[in-house]
């Protein structure tokens, strides 16, 4: 079966209304963002029908794009406001990338497995989403010479907050982030606010692996 892109774009209104309005996402930006990216460009072809579903969906390299409730509940507690510098971890599919690209100045996204940040790339450009900067390496340990970010999203979940990610977060600045163990996590919001960090849990998730040297061993 063939989706032209208006049925694609109808499954993509359907998604914001049915699965995050009524979740509690109300973040003007981040419905706007959901509404517009074209998520199905960012899955394999054979899956792209299943693109706007309510579930992850595996992305090649043991990896899964997140469900798309996941990918607003993260990018509304950003808080973004248009005039940010947004570093995240983990591109993967480079969703979520585009997700962020459209509400804020610039993303700075580490991958650290080739092949899917190449795809990604490549997806970027034929979309025309120009203020994306990419990296292949351990994110872990930050992207030193573009810090402070004003904010920080990682997508894979750790054992603990990197003491990097906290050193290049500016202040004030916000980062989401889950951590637990290598199967379930909590999705947490730090806030450095005046030199004081706090963190708060805001869900209860499940990523992949984070993995590096302030992440899980291989
Ligand atoms: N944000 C992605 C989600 C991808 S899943 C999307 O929208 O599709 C998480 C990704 O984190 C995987 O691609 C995995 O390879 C990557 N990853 C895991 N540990 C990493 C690390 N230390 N540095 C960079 N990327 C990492």
């Amino acid at each position: 079966m063939s989706f032209s892109s208006s049925s694609f774009a109808i499954q993509r209104q359907r998604m914001v209304k049915e699965q995050l309005v009524p979740r509690r996402i109300d973040d003007p930006a981040t419905l706007e963002a959901m509404g517009t990216v074209p998520r199905h460009r960012f899955v394999e072809d054979a899956m792209q029908s299943r693109a706007y579903g309510d579930h992850p969906l595996p992305i090649g390299s043991g990896q899964t794009i997140s469900q798309p409730y996941i990918v607003a509940l993260m990018t509304q507690a950003m808080q973004i406001k248009g005039t940010e510098r947004v570093l995240e971890i983990g591109t993967g599919s480079g969703y979520q990338a585009a997700i962020l690209s459209r509400m804020c100045e610039r993303v700075y996204t580490i991958e650290r497995i080739d092949g899917l940040l190449g795809k990604a790339r490549r997806v970027f450009d034929q979309l025309h989403y120009y203020n994306i900067s990419s990296r292949i390496d351990d994110g872990t340990t930050g992207w030193k010479d573009e810090a402070p970010f004003d904010a920080i999203l990682v997508t894979a979940g750790g054992p603990e907050i990197p003491q990097p990610l906290v050193e290049q977060l500016a202040d004030p600045g916000r980062m989401v982030i889950p951590v637990g163990d290598r199967e379930v996590q909590n999705l947490q919001l730090l806030e450095k606010n005046e030199g004081e960090v706090t963190v708060q849990t805001i869900e209860h998730v499940r990523f992949v692996n984070l993995v590096g040297r302030h992440g899980w061993d291989d």
